[in-house]
């Protein structure tokens, strides 16, 4: 089941990529990488540690007073293409490789994870030779030629989860690169084989030594050594709130710039004149899609009172046709949880939204026939607003669904959170899509749709869900400084 191409890989994975080589960690120590279909060991890879962050921080530094720095803009883009075509070359590989760390199913991997992050190095690919200044018109006394310059900002360091590691690698990698900086990737210690595959296509597309450095290691090791690192001149990060927090923090000691893409407790919205089987089919998708392990997961379902009855009997039945397996089986429709410990965390909100008086309505317990892995089986809850698990991230698959009577509350409801990422609305009324669009605070809201995500989008989240934006145009302003250059003409 596993390709041969990948079998290879996984025979040979496990050095870090440091300034165009491949070399083990300086201390010597590996990380055990398990597949969480079987709970069994995969591979081994190098442990890195704050001293293989500095000399990986040293390279890329290298890289930009060097062959990288003088890179012109045609070439990046050449290069950039060149990514996205070897990414297209090897997906089914590296579908399986997601499918096999991540415990997503494949199919969901071949359909998003790896075209999506060819997509993003395509689109990119077109940008070195857009980026332009602009002559200002200034009126100071005198007579004066006043222009902008976007420069790199520097080294960046690229902090990334466990969730969609090569995707998630490539919209930072990808707009960094295209404005010509120099990448650190820290992939999650949980998830390290895509982006150590990554290391070898940008090998071999041909990459100047040090313009992208991947070095896996724990977050306490490897990133608050990227964080603390004068030599790091800007932080893109992707994770936990508590953990950009902390980010956020540090950073300030060095001022470096910072973009921190967190997490949510997105609600999605079916109203009463919506089309049912599509919004019933959507709302699945948003609470289920890759095990609900999913920063925008639509987790909280806002129905209408006097639907709410035929709308959750739908939903549960379902979800009890949704076939859990091993994530490289053809047919599985939700693979394992990532880790036996985040199964244990998703599992105590469970126990804990039964505890405040939740109605779980199917799901809740582990699913043996799926395999020795960390399956849990998707969950539904009758909830209200005060229950955890309508407040916090649960990261899984739970669904809180919560009735509602009118519009003005329900927008009241959806935007009493801390997060901000996403919202969806479900209706056929264009003047109420439009304007509940406008009063819901979350970074992006999807008509009529679920996840749809786009390179040329813009990606990010209001309040404590982020700050900054990834993808399109707005990734590039987070990955340049502007220089104003004045010329007194005399
Ligand atoms: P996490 O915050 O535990 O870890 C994320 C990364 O940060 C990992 O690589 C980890 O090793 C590293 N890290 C941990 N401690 C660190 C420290 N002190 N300094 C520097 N780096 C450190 O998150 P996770 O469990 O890997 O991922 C789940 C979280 O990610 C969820 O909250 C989810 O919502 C969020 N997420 C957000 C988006 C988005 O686009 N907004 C996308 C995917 C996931």
């Amino acid at each position: 089941m596993i390709p041969p191409r990948l079998a290879r890989f996984l025979e040979r994975v496990g050095p870090l990529y440091i300034g165009g080589a491949f070399e083990e960690a300086a201390g010597g120590e590996r990380i055990e990488v398990l597949d969480p279909s079987t709970a069994e060991p995969i591979a081994q890879v190098a442990r890195g540690g704050p001293e293989d962050a500095a000399r990986a921080v040293r390279a890329a530094r290298r890289a930009l007073e060097g062959a990288w720095g003088r890179t012109s803009p045609d070439e990046r883009g050449r290069l950039l293409f060149r990514l996205a075509e070897a990414i297209e070359a090897h997906a089914e590989e590296l579908a399986a490789l997601e499918a096999l760390n991540v415990g997503k199913p494949i199919g969901e991997a071949r359909m998003a994870d790896v075209p999506l992050a060819a997509q993003h190095f395509r689109y990119f690919a077109g940008w070195p030779t857009k980026l332009t200044g602009e002559v200002l018109p200034v009126s100071l006394p005198g007579r004066h030629h006043v222009f902008t310059r976007r420069e790199p900002v520097g080294v960046v360091a690229a902090i990334t989860p466990w969730n969609f590691p090569l995707l998630i690698a490539s919209w930072k990698l990808a707009p960094a690169l295209a404005a010509g900086n120099a990448v650190v990737l820290k992939p999650s210690e949980l998830t390290p084989l895509s982006a150590l595959y990554l290391a070898e296509l940008v090998e071999e597309v041909g990459f100047p030594a040090g313009a992208v450095n991947v070095v896996p290691g724990r977050g306490e090791d490897v990133g608050r050594a990227l964080v603390a690192d004068p030599g790091v001149d800007k932080v893109s990060f992707t994770g936990s709130v508590e953990v950009g927090q902390a980010i956020l923090r540090q950073a300030a000691e060095t001022m470096k710039r910072v973009t921190l893409e967190l997490g949510g407790k997105s609600p999605n919205i079916v109203f009463e004149d919506a089309d049912l089987e599509r919004a019933l089919k959507g709302s699945l998708f948003a609470a289920f899609f890759n095990q609900g392990e999913i920063c925008a997961a639509g987790s909280r379902l806002f129905v209408p009172r006097k639907a709410a009855a035929e709308i959750t009997e739908r939903l549960v039945e379902e979800a009890k046709r949704i076939r859990l397996g091993p994530a490289l089986a053809p047919g599985t429709q939700m693979g394992p949880l990532v880790s036996r410990s985040h199964l244990e965390r998703v599992r105590a909100y469970i126990e804990l939204g039964q505890k405040e008086g939740a109605e779980l309505l199917v799901g809740g317990g582990p699913a043996p026939e799926a395999g020795p892995g960390f399956f849990l089986r998707p969950t539904i809850f009758r909830a209200e607003d005060r229950h955890a698990i309508s407040r916090e991230e649960v990261f899984g698959p739970v669904l809180a669904v919560l009735a509602f009577d009118d519009l003005e509350e329900v927008v009241r409801r959806a935007n009493d959170t801390p997060y901000g990422l996403a919202a969806g609305i479900w209706t056929r009324d264009l003047s109420r899509a439009l304007r509940v669009a406008e009063a819901l605070g979350a970074g992006t809201v999807w008509v009529n749709g679920y996840y749809l995500l786009d390179a040329a989008g813009a990606w990010g989240g209001f309040r404590a869900s982020g700050l900054g934006r990834e993808m399109g145009r707005y990734a590039l302003e987070h990955y340049t400084e502007v220089k104003t250059v004045w010329l007194n003409l005399g």
